[in-house]
């Protein structure tokens, strides 16, 4: 997919990451989050192609304060990134370049972009094919936790496809270490895919606070998306599916459940 170019794409100023376009021809726009913007990239002495991830830590758009945030928040990322590349279902991050205005982290280019869009285009998927994804994708969660390593923002968005359908989980933007026994209270996350003790301890300062657990709960939510082709907590008052949430409120009542087994739905209750 290739999305339009507006004035704020500009590509970032040659000098200042001079040593990424050395190497690296910048190409098309093949994604984006908040805070940056995804290109595909040329290694100019071998011509082979590659996913770079740009982000923006100059003084012009944040403030000092947010600069350094980011700043800290992407070498987390990149330290990570660095400890679990090599696990065949997580992306690898090649290479990495910092400037005093942007960062560049460089990953294998998954062609077939994110499960997000492909499930949108198949609208749901059978249970062959899911059992497959899950037990990849657990598969690489279960590599991060063994490693301390909790991801706090699992969803199709951040599961790429390679050429050969394989996924690759990417995005490691809220991950964080976490010895055994440690527990986390920040919010942060895609709200659909919190997990109940995320929300319950923002709210209560008596609350322990949560743990690697989340990551199972997230990875329940997109088990449920991927059968079902719709997500099981939704409402368009946020408020209100934040409550589902909490409650673990949700029904088997999209049409696609009629043609589930009794083992996919079982694994649910
Ligand atoms: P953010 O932290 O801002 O959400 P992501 O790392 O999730 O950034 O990247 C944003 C989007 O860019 C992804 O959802 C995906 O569509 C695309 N993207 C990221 N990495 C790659 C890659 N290695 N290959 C292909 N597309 C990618
Ligand atoms: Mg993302």
């Amino acid at each position: 997919m290739t999305l339009d170019v507006g004035p704020e794409d500009e590509l970032p100023d040659w000098a200042a990451a001079k040593e990424f376009y050395q190497k690296y021809d910048p190409k098309d726009i093949i994604g984006r989050g908040v805070s940056s913007v995804v290109r595909r990239c040329v290694h100019r002495a071998t011509g082979d192609e590659f996913a770079v991830k740009i982000m923006e830590v100059s003084a012009e758009r944040l403030s000092l304060e947010q600069l350094e945030e980011v700043r800290d928040a992407t070498r987390r990322e990149m330290h990570i990134l660095r400890q679990v590349a090599g696990h065949p279902h997580i992306i690898t991050l090649i290479d990495s370049y910092e400037s005093s205005s942007f960062m560049f982290l460089v990953f294998d280019l998954m062609r077939k972009g994110e499960l997000f869009d492909y499930l949108t285009e198949k609208v749901a998927l059978s249970e062959k094919e899911t059992r497959s994804i899950m037990r990849s994708l657990l598969e690489a969660v279960n590599f991060l936790h063994v490693n301390n390593i909790v991801h706090r923002d699992l969803k199709p968005e951040n599961i790429l496809l390679d050429d050969n359908m394989q996924i690759r989980l990417s995005d490691f933007g809220f991950s964080c270490h976490l010895e055994p026994g440690e527990k986390l209270r920040e919010l942060c996350g895609t709200p659909g895919y919190l997990a109940p003790e995320i929300l319950k301890c923002s709210m209560d300062e008596t609350h322990p606070g949560y743990g690697k657990e989340v990551d199972l709960w997230a990875c329940g939510v997109i088990l449920f998306t991927l059968l079902a082709g719709s997500p099981p907590f939704w409402h368009r008052r946020q408020i209100l599916m934040l409550r589902m949430i909490m409650e673990g409120q949700y029904q088997f009542s999209s049409p696609e459940w009629d043609d589930r087994s009794n083992t996919v739905k079982d694994l649910f209750l």
